[in-house]
């Protein structure tokens, strides 16, 4: 695979003009394919399938959730579009400039991203929320394509620890160099930083695990980051 330097220095793919996203019927999870057949059968009017990256490929900044809910994104076709998680989700990015126009929970609202990608560490709806670590393992390839072909990323916001232990897995580094805590902020390689989050799923935020100011604390973060141009070193300077 033929690699380059972005003007931050992370590697990226030369591919990028042919984004990394899987195919429609992708057929590489056995479980994950009978179960998008099943919700076929079951709400033919779904999409039903690997719900494609959302957002500009001149993206600075990368959102990787954890894989579309039944009646989300696997309906809409569009990460976290249609369920409780993409309202947190969606109302922040419009209020931190991410996003413009209006979140009205449907892949045809006409809401754009504005410099920030939505993707998922799994790609098809899992039952019950839970992909397998095979699963994970196998549509990883996918989301490392994706962080790779961006080549403008300077930052990821993971949603949830299996985001980040998925996020990390695909930049090659080790979770003990950079342990999941909310808030966090880890140089995951030069001129990239990777940011953590609790989930923004119903279950985080009805348990007060994750209120809004601290989800607002983790963009502000990135926002500043972003604006400020500043990164912090792959060897550590986290903070949390
Ligand atoms: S989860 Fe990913 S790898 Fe598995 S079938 Fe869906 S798109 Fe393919």
């Amino acid at each position: 695979m033929r690699r380059a330097a972005n003007p931050s220095g992370f590697a990226i793919d030369a591919r990028a003009a042919a984004p990394p996203e899987p195919a429609r019927d992708c057929p590489l999870c056995p479980r994950l394919v009978t179960y998008r057949s099943e919700n076929a059968a079951a709400f033919p009017a779904y999409f039903n399938g690997p719900a494609p990256s959302f957002g500009p490929l001149t993206a600075r900044l990368l959102i990787v959730g954890l894989a579309p809910g039944l009646h989300g994104a696997n309906r809409t076709g569009r990460p976290f579009t249609g369920d409780y998680a993409g309202d947190l989700l969606y109302s922040t990015l419009l209020k931190f400039g991410f996003a413009t126009g209006e979140y009205a929970a449907s892949s045809d609202d006409g809401l754009s991203l504005v410099d920030a990608m939505i993707t998922n560490a799994v790609r098809c709806a899992p039952p019950g929320n839970k992909p397998t670590p095979a699963e994970i393992t196998t549509c990883r390839s996918f989301l490392r394509e994706r962080i790779l072909s961006l080549p403008r990323l300077e930052a990821i916001v993971c949603l949830g620890r299996i985001a980040h232990e998925s996020a990390l897995a695909a930049l090659g580094v080790k979770s003990k160099a950079a342990p999941f805590a909310h808030g966090a902020e880890h140089g995951v390689a030069p001129g990239l930083s990777l940011f953590d989050s609790y989930h923004c799923s119903r279950y985080n935020t009805n348990t007060g695990r994750l209120t809004e100011a601290m989800f607002d604390e983790v963009f502000s973060a990135v926002k500043e980051r972003l604006s400020t141009g500043g990164r912090i070193s792959e060897s550590g300077d986290e903070r949390a």
